[in-house]
């Protein structure tokens, strides 16, 4: 089923877009929790982390960390680190389900999660 994210890769609805590849894309989170709150995504439809096959999308995977890693040192938060969060359902926290990935920075993260 398509979700925001969806209309979001296909320019429907328009998102502040920070990096982008043939696989990817990232924006900035409408509702940041952190001076830096960027979410990479998939371009295509996959709704949560269970759906994942590390055979089938390990690459895919693979492009979303490059993504992160790219993103972080533009933004310059790679040397003084970062968080990776993907909220899998209810229990996780996950609201949209189009898989992505929070990447929070920019301050002290606190542990544990809420
Ligand atoms: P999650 O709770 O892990 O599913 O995260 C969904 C995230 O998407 C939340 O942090 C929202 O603030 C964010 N979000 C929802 N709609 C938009 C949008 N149109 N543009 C940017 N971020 C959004």
């Amino acid at each position: 089923m398509s979700t925001i994210f969806s209309k979001i890769v296909n320019k429907e609805i328009k998102a502040d877009i920070v990096y982008e590849t043939e696989t990817v894309l990232a924006f900035n989170d409408i509702n940041p929790q952190a001076p830096v709150h960027v979410l990479i995504i998939p371009k295509i439809e996959i709704p949560k982390v269970t759906d994942l096959k590390g055979s089938e999308h390990a690459a895919l995977l693979g492009d979303m960390i490059d993504a992160a890693n790219k993103i972080a040192k533009d933004l310059g938060i790679d040397k003084d680190g970062f968080r990776l969060v993907m909220n899998c359902g209810d229990n996780g926290g996950q609201d949209v389900y189009h898989l992505h990935m929070h990447l929070l920075g920019g301050r002290k993260m606190n542990w544990p999660p809420g």
